[in-house]
């Protein structure tokens, strides 16, 4: 690993010790600055090959006799050289594109963005709805993966012309860009010179759902409706879902190694999930439950308090590992700062998922029956977005004796309040 990188470098603490132990007669390097950045490690090499009586240092450049006072003379001139050209020539870089960003210029070659034409300032309007509908979907809680299977079934192509892919639909979605600000090394730093798509405050609710760990699977969609939301009541574990030979879906208290559940529970998923879906279309329908959803409010305060407590903690997180990178701190010292900073991420990200949950019952608000009729139609993973808002969990009894079809006095849900 080159010394321009400015990382730790194993294999070089390594080669220190080798020649500490005298099992090297000479060191060969393309040049001298990819040995050294820093005159203190310099000085540091010179006083091992010292105490080791090594003086042969040979790179293509020219020979170094380490041996000389010349010869070190010219080393540390030389490093001295390098490491000012590499500084100067990174902090010009750095400092361009900083300016760029905080004037919102655009900044890139390469593919034109998707919802925008090639000079990358211009919206096309075709492309744009498609992503402002993509926005609204998945902050109602449909997954990544059902916007994607949808658009592949319309026809809707990425830039590139290949169908959308989780991981491209994502870092969209995610993108400052769309919501017309301007990013620099993954931060937004402002307002950019291009219109935007989606408004800010749905970018930031994006960058807050998709950014958690937890979505950052590329699984199919889940066929159970109502899987780790039903329990057994005889010991309590969450039932899975698991067929019969003949493909009957059912959800089971499993027993068996590596598994928690007593075996003594067992129901049919399709009338369970029927039975769950009418209690739950019945809940939203409630008034109570319409004022209650409507009474929370969107309190852009809180809002903008949680996606700034998110950033920071993202930060604070960065900050930590660069000061790992550079040996600042011990993984101890990082790890023990770093699980509270965690912790608080969590809790910021968990709220504002809340709010997505709101997002996934406001349209139906009062309008059971309108849900109701579209109920099927609706992509699982909203399904289940709609019922979990409302349903805690189902709690599921035991089976009376010699009744052989589905009992609902054996199921109880347990609502959110
Ligand atoms: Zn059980």
């Amino acid at each position: 690993m080159s010394a321009y990188s400015g990382r730790h470098r194993p294999r070089y603490r390594q080669l220190l010790a080798d020649i500490k132990e005298g099992q090297v007669d000479a060191v060969v390097v393309w040049h001298l600055d990819r040995l050294h950045r820093q005159p203190k490690e310099l000085e540091e090499f010179f006083e091992v090959v010292d105490a080791a009586g090594l003086t042969e240092l040979a790179s293509v450049t020219g020979d170094t006799d380490l041996g000389t006072h010349d010869g070190r003379f010219m080393a540390r001139i030389m490093g001295a050289v390098s490491r000012k050209e590499s500084d100067d020539k990174s902090r010009r870089l750095r400092r361009k594109h900083l300016e760029l960003a905080q004037a919102g210029k655009v900044s890139g070659g390469g593919t034109r963005p998707f919802g925008y034409e090639a000079d990358r300032l211009t919206i096309r309007p075709s492309e744009a709805r498609i992503l402002s509908e993509a926005a609204t979907r998945v902050l109602a809680g449909e997954t990544l993966r059902s916007v994607c299977v949808d658009l592949e079934e319309r026809g809707v192509h990425s830039v590139t012309g290949r169908t959308w892919a989780v991981t491209v639909l994502r870092t969209t979605l995610m993108s400052g860009r769309i919501s017309g600000r301007r990013e620099h090394q993954g931060e937004i730093v402002g307002p950019a010179e291009w219109p935007a798509i989606i408004s800010p405050e749905q970018s930031d609710r994006l960058r807050a759902l998709l950014g958690e760990p937890t979505r950052r699977t590329t699984r199919s969609a889940r066929r159970y409706l109502l899987a780790s939301m039903v329990y057994c009541h005889r010991c309590g574990e969450k039932l899975v879902s698991r067929p019969r030979a003949d493909g009957r879906r059912r959800y089971v208290c499993a027993k068996g190694p590596g598994l928690a559940g007593c075996g003594s529970t067992t129901i049919v998923a399709d009338e369970l999930e029927a039975l769950v879906v009418a209690g739950v279309l019945h809940r939203l329908d409630t008034p109570d439950l319409a004022a209650t959803l409507r009474g929370e409010p969107a309190d852009d305060h809180e809002d903008a308090a949680v996606e700034n407590t998110i950033r920071t903690a993202e930060a604070q997180l960065d900050e930590l590992a660069d000061a790992y990178a550079q040996r600042r701190i011990t993984m101890r010292e990082w790890i023990k700062a770093r699980d509270g900073i965690e912790r608080t991420l969590t809790d910021a990200r968990r709220q504002v998922n809340r709010r997505s949950g709101l997002a996934a019952v406001e349209p139906w608000l009062g309008q059971a029956n309108l849900l109701r009729s579209q109920w099927a139609d609706l992509p699982l993973s909203r399904q289940r977005a709609i019922v979990a808002y409302v349903l805690d969990r189902v709690t599921i009894g035991p089976a009376r004796r010699g009744l052989n079809r589905f009992d609902p006095a054996r199921v109880t849900p347990t609502w959110k309040a």
